[in-house]
């Protein structure tokens, strides 16, 4: 069973490695396809690669992976226990934001992943990650802007599937605002009482 788990994350990993669905791939180092648990029960999923996570195909390697790790400690979460992928598996030119057309191309990756991880909770970091996983949930009608819901837990179904979702700042955000950390810190909190369900 989990190596059919494994297998099915293997072919997305060799299908992306040589995608050219988008422009995207021209000026890529490494795709960012995910890492960790395929079990997790909690799936977080962010924005796009940036310049460290291109240089080694690793989400969340940097400056806004060392945040989302002191994150995860404060609610005594393991990485290793998670899954963290992205909307975009390919770096845009200077970190600018993802554009429709590439949401489009790449999604159906991460839509697989989902179906084959089967997360109890997702997670997302960011705006364009709450906007598609919202509308792609059946909750767009809920969406608001980011500063209204983040934090707030919705129930959400995949096929016959319940799950929880729930959608946090960017951890990049508390690079710059130190007071934004502390908010993330308090939204984090939720997880500890879900993951322990
Ligand atoms: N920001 C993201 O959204 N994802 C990463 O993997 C790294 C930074
Ligand atoms: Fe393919 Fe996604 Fe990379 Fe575009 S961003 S080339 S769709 S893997």
């Amino acid at each position: 069973m989990i190596k059919d788990k494994d297998n099915k994350l293997k072919e997305i990993k060799d299908e992306v490695l040589k995608c050219k669905k988008c422009s995207l791939y021209e000026n890529r180092n490494y795709p960012v396809i995910g890492q960790g648990n395929h079990d997790a029960k909690i799936m977080f999923i962010g924005e796009a690669p940036g310049a460290q996570e291109d240089k080694t195909g690793y989400p969340f390697c940097g400056r806004a992976g060392n945040i989302l790790d002191e994150l995860l400690n404060s609610v005594s979460i393991k990485r290793q226990d998670i899954y963290i992928c992205n909307i975009l598996k390919c770096r845009p030119p200077s970190n600018r934001d993802p554009e429709i057309k590439e949401i489009e191309s790449c999604t159906p990756y991460l839509e697989r992943q989902i179906k084959i991880i089967k997360p109890k909770i997702i997670c997302s970091l960011g705006r364009y990650s709450m906007e598609f996983l919202m509308k792609k949930f059946g909750l767009a009608s809920k969406i608001e802007q980011i500063s209204k819901i983040h934090g707030n837990l919705f129930e959400i179904e995949i096929g016959s599937q319940k799950l929880k979702f729930v959608a946090f700042y960017h951890p990049a955000v508390a690079t710059y605002n130190p007071n934004m950390k502390e908010i993330l810190k308090k939204d984090f909190e939720i997880l500890k009482t879900l993951n322990n369900k």
